[in-house]
């Protein structure tokens, strides 16, 4: 099977495909940004070309390994002893994105421009990005997070009146 082979490409550790119903093509979906790429699965070279330039440009991996790239990090972390055991975490990145998107009046859409997947990426290479239907998700939670803690702290109140 040719999508079987295209495997091989160190970029399938990075992009989910997708067949495209109808087509010989496919839809290519980064598992990091989960942005979508066309992606022909028959013959002629395949195209991991687009997939892989957007791992080096965007997540800034290693071209040859397709790894993240460590030198930064040392860096920093030599330089900085609060930095020394910082590790990003999805929650840390979700709660960014959310009150970055609410308090800046984003669209859910901004999570998957690419401008912003490549900010993100730019100023921390470990920063989880998620698609827009997560951050409406996650935006909702957190609502309901401080509705319960106000409605609490009402209550609290309410009982010290009493
Ligand atoms: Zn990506």
């Amino acid at each position: 099977m040719s999508t079987l082979r295209a495997k091989r490409s160190k970029v399938w550790d990075h992009f989910e495909i997708q067949p495209k119903p109808g087509t010989n093509n496919a839809i290519a979906v980064c598992k990091i940004c989960k942005n979508k790429y066309a992606y022909k699965t028959g013959g002629q070279g395949g195209g991991t070309g687009t997939l892989k330039k957007h791992l080096v440009k965007v997540h800034k991996l290693d071209p040859n390994t397709l790894q993240p790239l460590g030198r930064e990090h040392t860096q920093q972390q030599i330089n900085s002893l609060t930095l020394k055991n910082f590790t990003i975490t999805k929650e840390i990145s979700r709660r960014a994105i959310v009150k970055f998107a609410i308090t800046c009046e984003q669209p859910f859409l901004i999570a998957e421009q690419e401008g912003f997947v490549e900010f993100t990426s730019t100023i921390q290479p470990g920063f989880h990005n998620i698609s827009r239907h997560t951050l409406k998700k996650y935006c909702f939670e957190m609502l309901h997070e401080y509705k319960e803690a106000l409605l609490s702290q009402f209550q609290v109140s309410l009982v010290e009146l009493v």
